[in-house]
């Protein structure tokens, strides 16, 4: 496994791995991706492979920007509104499958719909501009751990099970791009993400929250049906106000409790844009020895706050798995 400069040789070398059916990860503004060419089922496959999935979760396709999703997807009225506002950023569209639309199935585990979304960051347009291919890329890490947002993430997750790493330095978002299904009739947010829910509803009007969401309560009274797909190796406490010297503190805004073991602080000035680029990083670094638990300040459930509390929820629902080994 290589790290690389982005360079348009290093690009070229990347998209012709592509076209041969292999795998790259590459840097987006979100988190980085583990890609391959979303029209080869074999290079989807490899995808899965080599992050370990246990199941076919369906997977986004990157795309340049809205003009060549059209021939992947039946594009709509609300996706060309969004797109105008959005694109190229971290905002994800599921619509129809186009008519002899060439993505894999199992890109989109056999659904009739496809999710896809143009990413901002320059290495990521490079690349898919060089490969002249819609790239699948979920994010670059083993299934179940957290999300990389620098190439050293990418390498101690994957390893040699990755052959070519672009470095691009540190996603600037650092959360997961938001997936909106815009199959029905009202627009439904089925994961929260970089884009907001309230700048959406400003663009296209009312969006409904997928029931699926872990909000709070439902955190609480069913932590067995979250999803665990963005776990520490350590229990995590949400809400915390106060900490135990074997605790690590992911603290949010000025003023943190006292008496962490370590603390690390995702915003000192309560800025939700820098908690969320910093989010996966430091639950990385609070993640080791010596550190019992990861204890985690309240976040408001506002703009990307909405993001990092649902990465957040996952994290700690997964304790129960934890503990059972
Ligand atoms: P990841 O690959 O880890 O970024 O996750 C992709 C996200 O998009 C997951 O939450 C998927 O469930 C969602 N997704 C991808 N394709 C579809 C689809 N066709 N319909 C609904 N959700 C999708
Ligand atoms: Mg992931």
């Amino acid at each position: 496994m290589r790290i690389v400069e982005p360079t348009a040789a290093s690009i070229e070398e990347a998209a012709r791995l592509l076209h041969e059916g292999g795998v790259v990860a590459f840097p987006t503004e979100t988190v980085y991706g583990l890609g391959g060419d979303a029209t080869n089922e074999h290079a989807v496959a490899a995808i899965f492979e080599a992050k370990g999935r246990p199941k076919f979760n369906p997977l986004i396709a990157h795309v340049p920007g809205a003009r060549e999703a059209q021939r992947f997807v039946q594009w709509s009225n609300a996706a060309d509104r969004l797109a105008a506002k959005f694109w190229p950023g971290p905002l994800t569209f599921v619509l129809p499958r186009a008519e002899r639309s060439p993505i894999a199935l199992l890109a989109t585990a056999g659904l009739a719909t496809v999710a896809i979304r143009a990413p901002s960051h320059p290495v990521a347009q490079a690349l898919i501009r060089a490969a002249d291919l819609p790239i699948a890329a979920p994010s670059a890490n083993r299934s179940g751990s957290v999300s990389p947002t620098r190439a050293d993430h990418v390498a101690e997750s994957l390893g040699e099970r990755v052959p070519l790493i672009l470095d691009g330095g540190s996603c600037p978002v650092g959360v997961e791009s938001t997936v909106l299904d815009l199959t029905g009739e009202t627009p439904v947010l089925l994961r929260p993400g970089g884009a907001t829910h309230e700048a959406i509803q400003a663009v296209i009007g009312p969006v409904a929250l997928s029931a699926a969401l872990p909000t709070g309560s439902a955190a609480r009274s069913s932590p067995g049906q979250l999803e665990s797909h963005y776990a520490p190796s350590r229990p995590v406490r949400l809400e915390a106000t106060s900490v135990s010297p074997d605790e690590g503190l992911l603290a949010f805004g000025p003023y943190p409790p006292a008496g962490a073991r370590m603390t690390s602080n995702l915003s000192p000035t309560g800025n939700l844009a820098e908690a969320a680029a910093n989010l996966f990083a430091q639950m990385r670094a609070l993640d080791r020895p010596g550190i019992g638990r990861i204890a985690v300040m309240p976040i408001p459930q506002t703009g990307l706050g909405l993001a990092i509390n649902d990465r957040l929820r996952r994290a700690a629902a997964d304790d129960g798995a934890k503990r059972r080994g």
